[in-house]
């Protein structure tokens, strides 16, 4: 038990946090040229903030959530996703007060009690934004076009963008009322589930993965088909600003958020590159929520979350290969003690200089430490010993071509600077 980490979590060794690493200077990079900033918030919140926000009827909230009661007798949630936490930090720190919009990013860590399988874990990790105080339709094609630029800069270019309208308290009051109306047609062949979604929250019976329900619901009335002037209005022109950032998408009716503060646009990304069958990314308008947590009236929201795991399966699946920067420039290898205690002062004037530089910490012989040197990739490898010392010369081994050269203890830092 003590050697194995909790079910569902996974440990990010070396030989994959330079991966992560690559995705999240990428998603930095992006995020910056749209001139997004970011936002860290706590990894556990006040139960109460997922309830209001994710939604009571939601899996998340009704299965999913790891919550528990602190020593302060506090309900307290690791974050199950990352909106509702900058959401409360912008309401909290009066982000609101400055000139709108408000764009922010994030990565960071979710926990969801789910059963584990290929991408999906009790322990993931999101990447976010989240644009706040706008509610034009151009936000929303920038926050689309932040995703997919995204994704075309870390190798994925075949991607499906699907985008759809929830409307708007509005028309969906109308909409819900015509979907019961055909719901109640249907009683006797929905799912459990859906059967109590009927009546708590309609629109997600479209979202129901059952594949019963499916076949029988083919005919279901969708929210797209029956905006007001306003949202009709308002994706029109989200579907324009794409298709002039020349962003291809598909209009996909059954894209359904089904909470009350959804508004207008919802959307989804999916990797068609081989292998990948999953949604990379899902994002949408949340217009009520700020209003919902406590913050001032009116204030618009808009924003996306990717799976991060799910994001490097795909890269995975389709060898888009990420290369490890790590290589060290030099390994010196030392025979004797007066070699090793001399190999500290270069070593302190090689790293003062940046470059990379590692020696012997086992007392190991000569071929052992060439073994060393071999697995940590290095660049260049010395040899230091009595003579050397005695001369102030070395030989220095490239080890890609295996070309070597005499130089100039002293004057190594140079040497290296030259060659790297
Ligand atoms: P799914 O239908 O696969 O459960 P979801 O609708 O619960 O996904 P969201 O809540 O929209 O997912 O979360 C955004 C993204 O986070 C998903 O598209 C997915 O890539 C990722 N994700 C969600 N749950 C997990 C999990 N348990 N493990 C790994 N990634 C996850
Ligand atoms: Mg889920």
């Amino acid at each position: 038990m003590l050697t194995k980490a909790p079910r569902g979590t996974k440990d990010i060794t070396p030989k994959e946090a330079y991966k992560w690493n690559y995705v999240e200077n990428k998603f930095r990079e992006v995020c910056s040229l749209f001139g997004y900033e970011e936002m860290r918030t706590p990894v556990f919140e006040h139960t109460e903030l997922f309830k209001r926000s994710v939604g009571d009827t939601t899996d998340i909230v009704q299965k999913e959530m790891y919550s528990f009661k602190d020593k302060g007798e506090r309900d307290i949630t690791l974050k199950p996703e990352g909106t509702a936490g900058v959401v409360r930090a912008f309401i909290e720190n009066k982000l609101y007060a400055d000139t709108q919009p408000t764009k922010l990013f994030y990565m960071t860590p979710c926990f969801r009690y789910e059963r584990p399988q290929a991408g999906r874990q009790r322990q993931f990790h999101q990447f976010g934004i989240e644009a706040l105080g706008s509610d034009k339709p151009s936000i929303d094609a920038e926050v689309i076009a932040l995703a997919v630029q995204f994704f075309n800069e870390v190798g994925l270019k075949d991607l499906a963008v699907s985008i759809n309208s929830v409307g708007c308290p509005t028309c969906r009051e109308k909409y819900n009322a015509k979907l019961k109306e055909y719901l109640d047609s249907k009683v006797d062949v929905l799912c459990e589930t859906c059967l109590d979604r009927k009546d708590k929250n309609p629109m997600r019976v479209i979202d129901c993965k059952n594949p019963t329900c499916q076949e029988n619901i083919k005919d279901i009335p969708f929210m797209i088909d029956h905006l007001c002037e306003d949202c009709s209005t308002h994706f029109d022109k989200v579907k324009e600003y794409l298709t002039e950032m020349d962003v291809n998408f598909v209009v996909d009716k059954t894209i359904v958020r089904g909470l009350d503060y959804y508004k207008k646009t919802a959307f989804e990304i999916i990797s068609n590159d081989i292998g990948s069958q999953s949604t990379v990314c899902g994002g949408g308008r949340y217009d009520g929520l700020v209003e919902q947590l406590g913050g001032p009236k009116g204030l618009s929201g808009i924003g996306f979350a990717i799976g991060a795991e799910r994001l490097l399966l795909t890269l995975e699946n389709n060898n888009i290969e990420i290369k490890n920067p790590q290589a060290t420039d030099i390994y010196i290898a030392t025979i004797g003690e007066a070699a090793k205690i001399k190999s500290f002062k270069i070593l302190k004037d090689l790293r003062y200089n940046h470059i990379s530089s590692e020696n012997d910490h086992l007392d190991r012989s000569i071929k052992a430490q060439f073994k060393y040197s071999d697995k940590i990739n290095s660049k260049f490898t010395i040899v230091i010993g009595d003579d050397e010392l005695a001369n102030d010369t070395a030989t220095l081994k490239n080890m890609a071509t295996s070309e070597q050269t005499t130089i100039k203890l002293s004057e190594i830092v140079k040497e290296l600077q030259d060659r790297l």
